[in-house]
């Protein structure tokens, strides 16, 4: 089964939007099967190791390489001693 229609039918049992904990669990990053992140506005996915975050639209993350957007490290949280 499609994974992404399996997320649709729970979303829409759920009643909400955003991405849960549970989904979250269950995704992977699909050019590095890493795990990924949750942004705080719970609007992109983000994958650390390959600097990429994956939108989501509707509830539905976007796990397409092709339209992820790349982000730059920008240092923070990263301390120098
Ligand atoms: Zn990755």
């Amino acid at each position: 089964m499609d994974i992404v229609a399996e997320w649709a039918d729970f979303i829409s049992k759920k009643g909400y939007g955003m991405i849960s904990d549970e989904q979250l669990s269950i995704l992977a990053c699909p050019a590095c099967l890493g795990e990924l992140v949750r942004t705080d506005n719970g609007n992109s996915l983000l994958c650390i190791p390959c600097s990429l975050s994956y939108q989501v639209k509707d509830g539905i993350p976007v796990m397409l390489p092709d339209q992820a957007v790349t982000i730059q490290d920008q240092g923070s949280g990263d301390k120098n001693c």
